[in-house]
């Protein structure tokens, strides 16, 4: 079995469903379980929809539950689904919110709610294709097939015995019948609709593909596979050919949205390897993600670049703290009490800087830090990371990195390098870090 899942954009329009139909089709002899995001856009529209109600009132809304309606409704007509089932999808929002419009309250469980719609909406059309083209095919929101998550509304995770649950649904499928699932969405133990995160969709496929010990996972996106570089900022970006899930991981987590950084640890738990493939240039290689990384540009040093904007910078520095212990775990302490994530750290010995993404917690954690020290905090700030495990046992690429960041004329504020060395973070200001990019793929991969 292979799980193959779709992104929003993979699935825009009928053109876009039409060609993710043939591809699923093409691959019905290594019995497809196929996971898939909300049509493109969708879930921007059910957040503005959620918020319009808040601020408007009951009609508040009405306009995007407009526009919903109409583009579900056209969908199902073109795919042969009845129109009465996005119909009464659509109703039940609409019940919802009315009755934000009337609390003007929209709480992270309400929203987690509204924003399920998508994905049980696109599943249902896909696999309606799917049938109306004369593949078998049945169409399941996630929590039919065994999906359990733990409560926390917009960041759930799956609980322990998820995995069994789905392993079992999954094996009680009918044979021949292409199951078409939701992505991004599950239900808490008390039925609660909970959303994995934006871009979940990737860690839903990555959890199904664990439980059933697929012999791969395949992401179908926009873009022919992990690339150099963001293809926003850097025209020049190319694919890469094979990444360990190591790399893969490193690279998701600094931002490179073409992944979700959750996916790869379900996956890599159970041997199952990932492939990031292009919806829309569905013969080429694409990338391929396993444990050792092997293939075509395996002993590449630099695998990609990755970024992430908006960071702030957190810098503590104590006198007082000099010479005794226990400094590095106070602050880590007030991090962990105010659930407020890091990522990149640079210490001395009587400072310590750390990354930390916007989040409403910051506030709350710098209260406690001022009680250790002086406190300073930069806004604005983009985290660069440099991927690749060969970075361990190449000389010079440091003095290529630091080089092209002092050609492009751009100040290095922080630098750090992952313990396990296969990266290279440095930190920029937003301002400078599409130069800084630009200026870092030229010396690297042009
Ligand atoms: P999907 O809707 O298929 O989930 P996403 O928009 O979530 O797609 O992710 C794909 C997008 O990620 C690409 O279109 C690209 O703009 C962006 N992206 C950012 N960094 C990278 C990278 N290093 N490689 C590939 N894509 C990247
Ligand atoms: N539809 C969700 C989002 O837009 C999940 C996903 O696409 O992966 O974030
Ligand atoms: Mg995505």
């Amino acid at each position: 079995m292979i799980v193959m899942k779709f992104g929003g954009s993979s699935l825009a329009d009928v053109p876009a469903l039409e060609r993710v139909a043939s591809i699923i089709e093409g691959r019905r002899a290594r019995r497809p379980l196929v996971v898939v995001s909300a049509h493109k856009g969708v879930t921007d529209q059910l957040i503005a929809a959620g918020r319009a109600a808040r601020a408007g009132g009951v009609d508040g809304a009405d306009a995007i539950l407009g526009e919903l309606r109409a583009r579900h409704e056209e969908l199902a007509l073109a795919v042969g689904l009845d129109i009465e089932e996005p119909r009464a999808l659509l109703d039940r929002l609409e019940t919802v919110l009315h009755g934000v419009g009337l609390l003007r309250e929209l709480t992270p469980r309400t929203l987690d709610f509204v924003t399920s719609f998508g994905e049980r909406l696109s599943a249902r059309n896909l696999s309606a294709l799917l049938r109306h083209r004369g593949t078998p095919s049945a169409a399941f929101d996630a929590w039919d097939l065994g999906m359990l998550t733990d409560g926390k509304f917009g960041r759930a995770r799956p609980r322990p015995e998820c995995e069994e649950r789905i392993e079992a649904a999954v094996a009680a499928l009918p044979e021949g019948e292409i199951a078409v699932t939701t992505g991004f969405i599950g239900r808490d133990r008390r039925g609660r609709v909970n959303t994995l995160g934006r871009n979940g969709s990737d860690y839903t496929a990555a959890i199904f593909a664990g439980a059933v010990r697929a012999e791969e996972l395949e992401i179908w996106t926009d873009v022919s596979g992990v690339l150099t570089a963001d293809p926003r900022v850097v025209a020049a970006a190319s694919p890469v050919a094979a990444l360990s899930f190591e790399e893969a991981a490193e690279v998701a987590c600094y931002g490179a949205k073409v992944v979700h950084p959750s996916t790869l640890e379900p996956a890599r738990r159970h041997g199952v390897p990932i492939r990031v493939l292009n919806t829309f240039e569905p013969d080429q290689p694409g990338t391929q993600i396993t444990e050792g990384g092997a293939g075509a540009d395996e002993a590449a040093p630099v695998k990609a670049i990755a970024h992430k904007g908006g960071q702030s910078v957190v810098n503590v520095r104590s006198t007082r703290m000099l010479g005794q212990h226990g400094f590095l775990s106070r602050i880590a302490r007030a991090f962990a009490r105010h659930e407020v994530v890091v990522d990149m750290i640079a210490t001395s010995e009587v400072s310590v800087s750390l990354t930390v993404p916007p989040t409403k917690g910051l506030g709350a954690v710098l209260v406690d830090l001022r009680k250790l020290g002086e406190v300073t905090v930069e806004e604005g700030r983009t985290e660069l990371c440099v991927v690749g495990s060969h970075l361990r046992d190449t000389k010079g690429i440091a003095g290529r990195v630091f080089g092209a960041l002092a050609d492009a004329d751009v100040n290095v504020e922080m630098i750090s390098q992952g313990a396990s060395r296969l990266n290279l973070g440095v930190v920029v200001a937003d301002a400078d870090a599409a130069t800084a990019i630009r200026s870092l793929h030229r010396a690297l991969f042009e």
